[in-house]
């Protein structure tokens, strides 16, 4: 498929703007074809006032309409066959497997949420039955249910150019919750941008759906993704990306005369704690998986143990020099852009310059395209107690191993920690008993609490939570992956005294969408 270069706004390529950038492949720092026009604010205006238009219809869209719509983007998608995966392995550096696996967790997740749309469920429908007869006042018929919150804009981010990104988890839980989508193209990969508006908007059409349902917006600037969330008929953000992105969307949107939710994954270091036996009695495998999860694409997932806490143990040399053995090996890869790079060496500059940290080992150097070379580094957690900072993410193949020299500093430790989105435990049973004080700090700072296992690799369901405390998210209370994450595009509305012919289905007497819902306090099967 030859691409435009034009933003998608309802439907319609548009290319209003005079401004155009290009797509670079980082393996090689080559630029790629295709001029890709940045939005004007016209631009943006349209396709937010499209969605509000479209909202009118499709917020009361019925699930099995919803259903067939997230699948036939999923089709879409899997019918643009390689020319999605050739232009998005050249855009992101990323090798056809990964990007292959990737748009398989696309769709899956696509039809995932097409599922909870069609089944219908999540609404949360809860009916209190009235009583004129109670004492001393008559109780009323009150009703509630989840409805959607209004046209979403979404932020993909450059390290998942298909999961997290136009067609990935927040457009997927927004049009699932009946929301019209207004996604920002990330600039890193603007033809896989417009290859998969392209296919959403044919599942717009095949469904007989509002335009307005979807657009596209491309930029490679600040200035369009703020026109976006300060546009009144936008009503919530989906972020995935950098600490400074997500915070300045949300200055942005609480500075509305109306203010928005922002919610934004913005990334975390991950805490690992080797506990004694583990370390012990499998420290080899663990040094060995420890250097696969941070140096796996690069180290770029927002799930990268980026922070290691090593209980004491009669020989901490044999665990360190198991993996500054592992990370010699490591060969460069390439980065996904030329920014990410340059903020990965500053990231590792930073730790360098820091008098409490010791480089332990490098991986092997690249000379070609936007590469980065493994980093082990080394500290105590008696520096990091005494307020040393290597806490902060370094996005990429970079970790930090913290050497304690008790179980109290351990612990300190994790109370010490700011919010992530995982902590990760590496112990035998007897670890377990000894240190359930440390597993009771933890779940105080993360979304995601692991037992022998590393926490790269998200697996999307309905139990999944990917979020955390702030700096990880900017509302721990949400999850960006998992159908839990459709909550977060949608409010309850309450119906009092209502006639069943002006309830929504979900909440009329007879069922009609045959749910599980709340009756007088009782969870009910249809
Ligand atoms: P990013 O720079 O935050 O960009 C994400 C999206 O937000 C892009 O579309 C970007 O477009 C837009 N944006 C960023 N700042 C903005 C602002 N102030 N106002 C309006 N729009 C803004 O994220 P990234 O490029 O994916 O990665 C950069 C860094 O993010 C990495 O070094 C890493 O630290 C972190 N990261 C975290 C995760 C995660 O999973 N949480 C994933 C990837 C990266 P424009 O540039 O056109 O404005």
């Amino acid at each position: 498929m030859t691409l435009t270069g034009k933003n998608y706004i309802a439907g319609q390529a548009s290319a209003a703007g005079s401004q155009t950038f290009t797509g670079t492949n980082p393996a090689t720092g080559e630029e790629l074809p295709g001029h890709f026009h940045v939005a004007s604010e016209a631009e943006v205006d349209r396709a937010a006032r499209a969605a509000m238009e479209a909202f009118a219809t499709y917020r009361n869209s019925s699930p099995d309409v919803r259903n067939r719509f997230l699948n036939a983007i999923a089709d879409e998608i899997m019918a643009l066959g390689d020319d999605l995966i050739d232009r998005c392995c050249a855009e992101s550096g990323l090798p056809p497997g990964r990007i292959t696996g990737e748009r398989g967790r696309t769709v899956n997740q696509l039809r995932l949420f097409g599922e909870v749309a069609g089944e219908g469920s999540w609404v949360d429908a809860r009916i209190d039955f009235p009583d004129p007869d109670r004492q001393p006042l008559p109780k009323p018929d009150v009703r509630s249910m989840l409805r959607p919150l209004g046209p979403v804009g979404v932020f993909g981010a450059s390290n998942f150019p298909l999961a997290f990104s136009v067609a990935g988890g927040d457009t997927a839980s927004a049009l699932a919750a009946g929301c019209p989508v207004v996604a920002k193209g990330h600039p890193s990969h603007p033809g896989t941008c417009e290859l998969i508006a392209v296919a959403i908007n044919k599942a717009v059409a095949s469904c007989g759906l509002p335009a307005g349902t979807f657009s596209l917006i491309q930029g490679n600037s600040n200035e369009s993704g703020a026109w976006l969330v300060q546009h009144p008929a936008i009503k919530a953000i989906g972020f995935t990306g950098s600490h400074g992105g997500g915070t300045a969307l949300q200055r942005i949107a609480n500075e509305r005369p109306q203010p928005i939710p922002v919610y934004a994954e913005m990334g975390s270091t991950n805490p690992v704690f080797i506990l004694p036996g583990a370390l012990e009695e499998r420290g080899e495998e663990i040094a060995a998986g420890l250097t696969q999860s941070v140096t796996l694409g690069a180290g770029q997932f927002c799930t990268n143990p980026g922070l290691v806490f090593l209980a004491p143990t009669a020989n901490p040399a044999a665990f360190t020099d198991r993996v500054a053995e592992n990370f010699r090996d490591v060969e460069a890869a390439a980065m996904l852009n030329q920014s990410i790079q340059r903020a990965y060496e500053k990231g590792v500059s930073t730790l360098r310059a820091n008098g409490a940290v010791t480089l332990l080992s490098e991986g092997k150097a690249a000379d070609k395209g936007y590469a980065g070379t493994a980093r082990a580094f080394v500290a105590s957690a008696e520096h990091y107690l005494a307020g040393e900072n290597f806490e902060e993410e370094v996005f990429g193949p970079s970790t930090v191993l913290v050497k304690g020299h008790s179980k109290d500093e351990l612990v300190k430790s994790a109370a010490r920690l700011h919010g992530h989105l995982t902590a990760t435990l590496f112990a035998t049973d007897a670890d377990l008993g000894e240190y359930a004080d440390l597993v009771a700090v933890l779940e105080e700072k993360v979304g995601r609490l692991i037992i022998n296992a590393f926490p790269t690799g998200v697996e999307v369901g309905h139990a999944m939570v990917h979020g955390g405390p702030f700096p990880a998210t900017t509302d721990s209370r949400m999850t960006s992956v998992g159908t839990r994450a459709i909550d977060r595009f949608a409010r309850p509305v309450c119906y009092q005294n209502f006639p069943q012919n002006l309830l929504p289905p979900a909440l009329q007497d007879s069922n009609p969408l045959s749910i599980h819902r709340m009756i007088d306090g009782v969870r009910q099967a249809p």
